[in-house]
Order: C-alpha cells, then sequence, then structure tokens
C-alpha cells in the first residue's frame, strides 16, 4: 500500500501530465490555424506521449494499491504570436514539470519509497530529453528568424516524428 503523501502527489502529477497533454494539443491546433502541419505533427506527437505519462502514473498506483482520483483539467492557452513563443512556453512548461517531479522524488526519500524513487528516476530521465529537444528548437527557429524556406524545411522535418511508446515503459 502507498503512502497517504505519495498517493496525493502521484494523482496531482496524473493531472498534471495530463494538463501537459491538452496544453500540447492546443498548440497542435494553433500551428493548424496558421497552416504549419509538420509543427501540428509535432505537437500531436507530445500530445501522444503525455498522455502516455499520465497512464503510466496511474497503471503506478493502482499497482501500489492507490486510488486514482481524476481531477478537472485546466484550459489551456489557445493563441500565441509566432511559433518561437510556443516553443519559449514549451520549454517553460517542461520545465515547470520537472520541478514537480524532483518533488516527489524528494517525498519518495524522505518516505523511504523505493520503487516511487526509482519511477522517478525513469520520469526525470525524460525531462532532460524534452527539455533538450525545446531548447533545440528555440535554436533552430532563432537561425531561421522563423521564416521563408527555412520554415519550410523544418515544417517537413518535424511532419515525419511519430510516437513509439519507450520498449522498458
Ligand atoms: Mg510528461
Amino acid at each position: 500500500m502507498i503512502n497517504a503523501r505519495l498517493e496525493e502527489v502521484i494523482n496531482k502529477q496524473i493531472n498534471a501530465e495530463l494538463y501537459s497533454a491538452y496544453l500540447y494539443l492546443s498548440m497542435s491546433a494553433y500551428f493548424e490555424s496558421i497552416n504549419l502541419p509538420g509543427f501540428a505533427n509535432w505537437m500531436r506527437v507530445q500530445f501522444e506521449e503525455e498522455q502516455f505519462h499520465g497512464l503510466k502514473f496511474l497503471k503506478y498506483l493502482v499497482e501500489r494499491g492507490g486510488r486514482v482520483k481524476l481531477d478537472a483539467i485546466e484550459q489551456p492557452q489557445f493563441e500565441w504570436n509566432n511559433p518561437l513563443e510556443v516553443f519559449e512556453h514549451t520549454l517553460e512548461h517542461e520545465r515547470h514539470v520537472t520541478a514537480l517531479l524532483n518533488n516527489i522524488a524528494e517525498i519518495a526519500e524522505v518516505e523511504k519509497d523505493r520503487a516511487t524513487r526509482n519511477l522517478m528516476v525513469w520520469f526525470i530521465d525524460e525531462q532532460v530529453e524534452e527539455e533538450g529537444s525545446a531548447e533545440k528548437i528555440i535554436n533552430e527557429l532563432k537561425m531561421i528568424g522563423g521564416e521563408g524556406h527555412g520554415m519550410l524545411m523544418l515544417d517537413r522535418e518535424f511532419s515525419t516524428r511519430v510516437f513509439t511508446p519507450p520498449v522498458n515503459a
């Protein structure tokens, strides 16, 4: 049986992951509205990835004998000024998620819950990739100044991204 404090923060994290999914779906719709279907695809893959994260936490809580309590998902932003702003928002959001995960890891340490601590290792490693890919795209967008040929190339590249669930998960 999982400790009550961990049960509470994991429930909150399920909501945070599903909010992330919702935010990226909203970003995907924004990209559709400005005729960047490749960027929209990239964000739809993010949407799938975040749903996967939410489910991973949910399954873990069930496995540990915890009770899943789903909460309302906050409305995400739906308007941005340009693609660069979207990815800056993404990076800022992922840094916030990293802080939430580090907090769960700390509680797991205090409560001496090794299984939860191990789960957090997987998630925190994943965050390195999440933040890294947002940073990379921000740099690319700055390099091409957000216009013309460069945007077309990036849009084509992003149209090939597909979601593949991690094998060890
Ligand atoms: Mg996530």
